[in-house]
């Protein structure tokens, strides 16, 4: 164990998920005082459904992030989407230790941590790690950024000696980290995001990195054997340097199939994700998973049997010789150029949202070459509209039915009618899947109308 919080006084930041998990297990650990804050009211809370809190005493600071909150804190819990708030760092210039639910988990955790972050794939990766080790049979643990928080796992096998934990992480987590140790470190790409929170790519990359800092040598970091910045943190790490994708890396591309240590050998295309990004994604888990103790057999069958998460690269419906595919996920120019490149027919896009600070630029160029069209939607629609120019054909929607129908009337038949929306959903939806179903239902709805 790492760490305790056994007799100080705790503040957690945010009444999610991850917060109430942080504060369960602050109050397991026998913290003097718990406090959960967070920015909206006692209004709008419904401490009714806290009730097992209020129960074991936590105290609730809502309505804001006052100085006065923090006062007393021996130690500040903060939850993965808090943005910076100015009296968290006051506090932390006085001492107070500010961690994030990852590190505090992590003190409680025995079990080997296989840990993944970079800007795409995260919960892909992570989701077929997982699936690798329990498959091996392992008692294991897969969460973090992605569904169940760590916190929650805490005292049940996973976390015990002989089970594993699989955990994403998010650069907003990475930054709260202080001993958070992975055994497997893995990191996908980088390429730019959220620089509305990180001004540069520089402090992006940084935070990130964080993944490695507390590694020692008997640890492992996987990385991409074309990525230099990437291999450049990961060398500049204690931990033992992995690759995959190079020439000569462990797990590496041979005649069309992915072929690896122990005599790993699965074709590309028995692989169950689609797409050329999720070659990468499926190399960098098998690699993972054989360093986590991973049988082949079982790197193998998962490798086949999954075939990937809701609202990335989903085919949705075929109407009118049109394939809908929703990649409501690709949140960034990232991801929305990955998805371009993993469809084989011409494109009518539905892009937009809230943007986040990046350039469009490599999405332009790539749209003049593979889009019949684009609709865009949201906040984003100014910037990326003048961005495109003259150079391809654009309209404007309304909302996500509007979008469907201009598209639909766009795309002829053999085209692909796709939602990669290069931004976040939050100025339209509560999230990514709120966008996405929005999408598939428009999409649906078109095959029920008039014409289909
Ligand atoms: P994350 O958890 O990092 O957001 P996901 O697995 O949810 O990653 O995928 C997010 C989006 O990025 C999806 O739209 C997906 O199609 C795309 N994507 C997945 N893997 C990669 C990759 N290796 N490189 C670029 N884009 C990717």
């Amino acid at each position: 164990m790492n760490g305790t919080v056994r007799g100080q006084r705790v503040v957690v930041v945010g009444l999610g998920l991850s917060g109430v998990a942080a504060a369960r297990r602050a109050v397991a650990d026998g913290a003097a005082r718990v406090t959960v804050n967070d920015r909206r009211s006692a209004a709008e809370v419904d401490l009714s459904a806290y009730a097992e809190l209020v129960d074991q005493g936590v105290q609730f600071a809502l309505g804001g992030h006052d100085d006065a909150v923090f006062a007393e804190a021996d130690v500040i819990v903060l939850s993965p989407g808090v943005p910076p708030l100015d009296a968290v760092v006051r506090a932390k210039a006085r001492g107070v230790l500010v961690i994030g639910e990852i590190e505090l988990a992590s003190w409680y955790t025995e079990a080997p941590v296989l840990a993944i972050t970079g800007t795409n794939g995260k919960s892909t990766v992570t989701t077929l790690l997982g699936e690798m080790l329990e498959s091996s049979g392992f008692a294991t643990f897969t969460g973090g950024n992605l569904g169940t928080p760590w916190c929650d796992a805490v005292g049940h096998e996973p976390t015990a000696a002989g089970g594993r934990c699989v955990i994403e992480a998010s650069s907003y987590q990475l930054e709260a980290t202080r001993h958070f140790r992975p055994h497997v470190a893995v990191w996908l790409n980088l390429t730019p995001d959220h620089l509305d929170r990180y001004g540069s790519m520089a402090a992006y990359g940084a935070a990130k990195a964080r993944i490695f800092l507390a590694q020692r040598r008997e640890d492992h970091a996987v990385v991409p054997a074309d990525d230099p910045v990437v291999l450049a943190f990961a060398r500049g790490g204690a931990a033992q340097v992995h690759t995959w994708g190079g020439e000569h890396s462990e797990v590496r591309i041979v005649d069309d199939a992915i072929i690896g240590p122990g005599g790993l050998r699965v074709p590309v295309s028995e692989i169950g994700i689609k797409g050329s990004h999720n070659v990468g994604n499926a190399m960098a888990a098998a690699l993972a998973a054989h360093l986590g103790g991973a049988s082949v057999s079982a790197i193998a069958r998962t490798l086949r049997s999954f075939t990937g998460l809701p609202h990335r690269m989903q085919r949705v419906v075929e109407h009118a010789g049109v394939v809908y595919i929703d990649d409501s996920k690709a949140t960034n120019v990232g991801a929305a150029l990955k998805a371009l490149e993993g469809v084989d027919r011409p494109v009518v896009l539905i892009a937009g949202g809230r943007d986040k600070g990046g350039s469009y630029e490599p999405l332009v160029q790539l749209l003049r070459a593979k889009a019949r069209a684009v609709v865009l939607l949201g906040e984003a629609a100014p910037l990326m509209s003048a961005s495109m120019g003259n150079s391809v054909a654009h309209q404007a929607a309304t909302d996500m039915d509007d979008a469907v129908r201009r598209a639909a009337a766009l795309a002829k038949p053999g085209d692909c009618v796709l939602l990669a929306p290069a931004c976040s959903s939050l100025d339209m939806y509560k999230n990514y899947a709120e966008r996405g179903d929005a999408f598939a239902q428009a999409a649906r709805a078109l095959k029920g109308g008039a014409g289909s």
